[in-house]
């Protein structure tokens, strides 16, 4: 399928640009939005770009009763010369299609994804902020539509993506280490499920366990297997990376973990560095007697939003492991820097992670 030319309906009441120090994550969002319809009979059809608004569901649709919907997240950046780039498009657009299956969502073609990404954008290219940290977030999401409660796969689904610019994650633009508090008990993901995919189900499953840790003081958690609750899997809403001595430590993606773009990244740029890089299965055991041998050296989550998220202190069963005196370490550090870099274009981009509009 392709496209073709999108129509687009502009918006008559254009909204005021909110001031670029003030706009956080998600609160504020631009102008128009673009959907396209799928139904199983015809496929999908009527792509097209709208104003911003309040989408029109019956209240029969499967997504709001047995929640059959995913998203992505990715950044478009206005670069140092003042261009506009959306960082790691295709990426994203295949990690959309390779997951929606798992929830019997209807796949975009990939470049069909691309393509309307890159037009939404164009329509609200002067969105795109341009200071320091700052960037256009791009939440594309596909939710069942179809009006029926029976149970099954959807015949009737909508696919549409949302604008938001958002602010420097770490306001001042300095990383700032977080306290995690270890989750023994409650699980994000088990296996067979569907930790593997950007699938809204998760973020439901991850709430309750981030609220009682944000109550006890710590930023989010760490999770551990779904089964034995023993084996490292996420923080938060991020990839895990643990570094033990001189060796930086990832778990393996399976179908609990999510395939990350930042855990991609930051997995190329580590070994060009030289740096001693493994994939490998970690316990919270061997983390805490990595603590007490005093080889902890640093752990961080890395993700769309913040990049790279460090954690000074880990809470688990009752004992706090403070890692690095709760400083951002060197690595997390030489990370984020790289990174930013490539996205500003400060730095060069040697893997092509940027796409010109
Ligand atoms: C989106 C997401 C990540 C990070 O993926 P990025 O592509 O780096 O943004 C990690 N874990 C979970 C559960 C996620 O939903």
């Amino acid at each position: 399928m392709a496209l073709g030319t999108i129509p687009v309906h502009r918006t008559t009441t254009p909204r005021p640009r909110p001031p670029e120090d003030q706009l956080g994550f998600g609160k504020v969002f631009t102008d128009h939005m673009l959907t396209i319809e799928w139904t199983a009979r015809d496929g999908w059809q009527d792509a097209k770009i709208v104003p911003y608004g309040p989408l029109a569901l019956d209240p029969a649709a499967s997504a709001l009763h047995y929640g059959q919907m995913m998203f992505e997240g990715m950044k478009a950046f206005r670069g140092a010369d003042g261009k506009v780039q959306l960082w790691r498009l295709m990426r994203h657009c295949q990690r959309m299609h390779d997951g929606a299956p798992r929830l019997c969502l209807p796949a975009l073609p990939p470049e069909d994804m691309a393509e309307a990404v890159r037009a939404l954008v164009k329509v609200d290219e002067d969105w795109v902020p341009s200071a320091p940290d700052s960037a256009l977030y791009i939440r594309p999401t596909l939710v069942a539509t179809e009006a029926f409660l029976g149970v099954r796969p959807a015949e009737r689904v909508l696919f549409f993506i949302i604008l938001s610019p958002v602010g420097a994650y770490y306001g001042a633009g300095a990383l700032t280490p977080v306290k995690i508090f270890v989750e023994r008990e409650l699980t994000r993901a088990a296996p067979g499920g569907l930790g593997a995919v950007k699938a809204a189900a998760n973020y439901a499953a991850s709430l309750q366990a981030a609220v009682r840790a944000k109550k006890d003081g710590y930023a989010q958690v760490l999770w551990l297997d779904g089964v034995r609750h023993e084996t490292l899997e996420e923080v938060g809403t991020m990839n895990l990376f643990v570094c033990i001595g001189d060796e930086l430590v990832t778990p393996p993606l399976s179908d609990s973990i999510l395939s990350g773009v930042t855990r991609d990244c930051v997995l190329t740029v580590a070994r060009e560095w030289g740096l001693k890089v493994s994939e490998r299965p970690l316990s919270i055991s061997e983390v805490i007697a990595a603590h007490a041998a005093g080889n902890l050296a640093e752990v961080f989550g890395t993700g769309t939003a913040a990049v790279v998220s460090p954690v000074g202190e880990l809470a688990v069963d009752g004992q706090r492991l403070v890692i690095n005196d709760g400083k951002v370490g060197a690595l997390s550090l030489r990370l984020y820097d790289e990174i930013t870099g490539v996205q500003r274009g400060t730095r060069p981009d040697r893997h092509g992670w940027l796409t010109a509009l």
